[in-house]
């Protein structure tokens, strides 16, 4: 096992893998930028480095800081967290050549499953469904309307080298694509710095369900079922459960079975996540891999009993998987909600500044996974989740009925939160009954906005 990881993160999952490496009896090294200095988890820390000034590229984007930084904490490994250099092979290339340990796939497993062109191909090989779609990149607009009529409209042209849910474009005709691809092309250049895009099936009713894998360095692939993120506003998932509602066991398995299937044929150690959309007959198609652990890994935490984040850290000192695919079994019900520091009322307007009360839920089957404290200050420069409510029952409606009820005790103030929103959404006749599609919540922001 390694001796000491530096974290290269922030916020709640800079201190989720604190905790992980101290369980595991590993030295936790933190970096942070002056817009964090004051954070309190850098605390919990055995050593916290200041790499550069808050905006990302200085501090968190910055590899040169970041490998100096592992250099004078003389460390064995990093942890990328999610976001920031999660997702960029060159970073892992970059820490094997500098004999440090990167904490989740070897850049050649990346890049085979990171970009979504790539993955694709890769996918159809291993005999994961996949969108219909054009085979690769296009960028000649008579080749992409030539694929579009064939696969029909809505189309849907999106950047190999997206993420976050931007660089997506639907065209509901040929006049639309031809006038989107180019400004797609030319976006998701200065967004990405690759400009390549591709065309697929756009489904109007799909539900999102993703399947979390964890590989080893020895061939041995797991899946551990999958999550709904179905509940989303702008492509950005706001609630999250496990098992997803709805899916029966045949279809669970089969597409489960093929997510981890695609791990292993990518020989990929680490965590991952395979995502789909479900149609409205059950059938399931992968949109993209995520080569990294995810925001809503606890709520797969608390349906399978593994800790996702440690079993990463294991797998990348070169542990072979601790469980066999027979071992992992779905436990009850969990729900995640995403606590963002926006205002729901107000079209979701950040709402960063000093945090005065601070009062989280507690009692049976709740856990908060959260950086913050009494009087901390979230900083305007961040992504704005400042803490995710994970909640266990023995069944959905227990888990509904539980989660309605920490987020009653759960106050927070002056900011505003999506606390509300997670309110109404518990008491919401759609998302009790389960299997809404992933346009359900703008629907609903929509029709409330004409009401009144
Ligand atoms: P990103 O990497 O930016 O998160 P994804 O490919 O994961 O992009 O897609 C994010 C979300 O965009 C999906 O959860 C879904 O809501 C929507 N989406 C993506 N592709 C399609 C599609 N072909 N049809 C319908 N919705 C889609």
């Amino acid at each position: 096992m390694f001796k000491r990881v530096l974290i290269a993160n922030r916020g709640e999952i800079a201190l989720r893998i604190i905790r992980a490496c101290h369980e595991l009896g590993v030295e936790a090294v933190c970096v942070y930028s002056q817009a964090d200095k004051d954070a309190p988890y850098l605390r919990l820390a055995d050593r916290a480095i200041c790499i550069g000034a808050g905006p990302a590229k200085d501090s968190y984007l910055n590899i040169a800081r970041i490998i100096s930084a592992a250099e004078i904490a003389d460390v064995d490994a990093i942890h990328p967290g999610y976001g920031f250099l999660s997702e960029r092979a060159e970073f892992s290339e970059i820490c094997r050549d500098c004999k440090i340990e990167f904490i989740g796939p070897s850049p050649e497993a990346m890049r085979r499953l990171g970009d979504k062109v790539e993955a694709k191909t890769f996918a159809k090989a291993a005999k994961v469904p996949i969108f219909p779609g054009s085979e690769g990149a296009v960028s000649d607009p008579d080749e992409a309307a030539e694929i579009s009529s064939e696969i029909g409209y809505p189309v849907i042209i999106k950047a190999a080298a997206g993420g976050g849910g931007r660089g997506m474009r639907v065209c509901h005709n040929e006049a639309s694509l031809r006038s989107n691809l180019q400004q797609a092309q030319q976006e998701a250049q200065a967004a990405f710095g690759d400009g390549s895009v591709f065309i697929e099936k756009f489904l109007e009713h799909a539900r999102h369900v993703e399947v979390q894998v964890l590989g080893d360095k020895h061939g041995n692939a797991v899946h551990l079922y999958e999550r709904d993120c179905s509940t989303q506003r702008r492509h950005q998932k706001l609630i999250e459960e496990a098992p997803a509602p709805l899916v029966d066991k045949k279809k669970r398995d089969g597409v489960c079975e093929a997510a981890a299937r695609l791990i292993k044929s990518a020989e990929y150690a680490g965590a991952a996540t395979v995502e789909f959309l479900l149609d409205g007959t059950g059938d399931f198609y992968m949109l993209e891999v995520n080569t990294r652990v995810q925001v809503e890994h606890p709520v797969t935490e608390l349906i399978t009993g593994v800790d996702i984040v440690q079993t990463g850290i294991r797998v990348a000192a070169g542990e072979p998987l601790p469980f066999k695919q027979k071992d992992i079994k779905i436990s009850g019900h969990a729900i995640e909600c995403r606590i963002n520091a926006e205002d729901p009322a107000k079209n979701f307007m950040p709402s960063a500044g000093k945090i005065e009360t601070w009062h989280i839920p507690g009692g049976p089957g709740v856990r908060m996974d959260t950086h913050v404290v009494p009087g901390y200050s979230v900083p305007p420069t961040y992504d704005s989740m400042i803490a995710k409510l994970i909640v266990h029952g023995p069944d959905r409606d227990a888990a509904i009925r539980r989660t309605a009820r920490a987020l009653e005790e759960f106050q927070v103030g002056p900011i505003k939160t999506t606390i509300p929103l997670h309110r109404e959404m518990m008491a919401d006749g759609g998302f009790t009954k389960g299997g809404i599609d992933i346009h359900y919540l703008e629907r609903k922001l929509k029709d409330r906005e004409r009401g009144g």
